[in-house]
């Protein structure tokens, strides 16, 4: 079965990995940044709790962001395989899932951090889809406008400066640990993230095959 976790840095390229495997795998695709940010516009009470974190950079906190993938793992769609893009982000996160699901392949996505800088930077997002694009090297058709479904695209706040600075600090200090942690259980699966959504794209289907 595929029960695969996306690990990697803020702008790594997860979540364009994960659209796309997921699709040709034919498993859900469960993304909690989008998950929380759909929350947030909808203004849930999860929503309302998580947005300071989240524009901060900061981490939701564990006991929320569990939740949201336990009611999620739950459902019949993903008894036939999943894709875990930003979750688990801490050790308490992936002690947690490893109590409701065995994995059978942690994919960490290696970049140097100067390529992350330019990517989020350059990232602009569809509110609507939340689908990702490049300005320099996946820009949409027509000018800030999903080719999907003509939304007009915006900038994450949570790719300013400031945060992503915060963002890139989390991870190494909370996230980072996980590497070992799967290591150790003979999951880890460490792929080049560097270079275009294609070449990548090969690594990782190689990594999960
Ligand atoms: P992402 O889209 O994966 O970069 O997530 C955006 C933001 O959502 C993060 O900076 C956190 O504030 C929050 N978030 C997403 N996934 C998690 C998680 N597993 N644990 C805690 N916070 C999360």
């Amino acid at each position: 079965m595929h029960r695969i976790v996306f690990l990697g840095p803020p702008g790594a390229g997860k979540g364009t990995q994960a659209t796309r495997l997921s699709r040709s795998l034919d498993i859900v695709h469960l993304s909690t940044g989008d998950l929380l940010r759909s929350a947030v516009s909808e203004r849930t009470n999860l929503g309302i709790e998580a947005d300071r974190y989240m524009r901060a950079g900061q981490l939701v906190p564990d006991e929320l962001v569990i939740k949201v993938i336990e009611d999620n793992l739950r459902r019949p769609s993903a008894k036939t395989g999943f894709l875990l893009d930003g979750f688990p982000r801490t050790l308490r996160q992936a002690e947690a899932l490893a109590i409701i699901t065995p994995l059978d392949r942690v994919v960490s996505f290696e970049i140097p951090e100067e390529q992350l800088l330019e990517r989020l930077t350059q990232r602009r997002s569809c509110p609507k889809c939340a689908r990702a694009y490049n300005l320099a090297t996946q820009p949409p058709r027509v000018a800030d406008h999903c080719d999907d479904d003509g939304t007009e695209l915006v900038q994450r706040p949570d790719d300013l400066p400031e945060a992503v600075r915060t963002r890139l600090t989390v991870y190494q200090d909370q996230t980072a640990p996980l590497l070992a942690f799967y290591q150790r259980l003979g999951l880890l699966r460490p792929i080049n993230a560097a270079g275009d959504v294609d070449e990548v794209g090969a690594r990782v289907r190689t990594a999960t095959a």
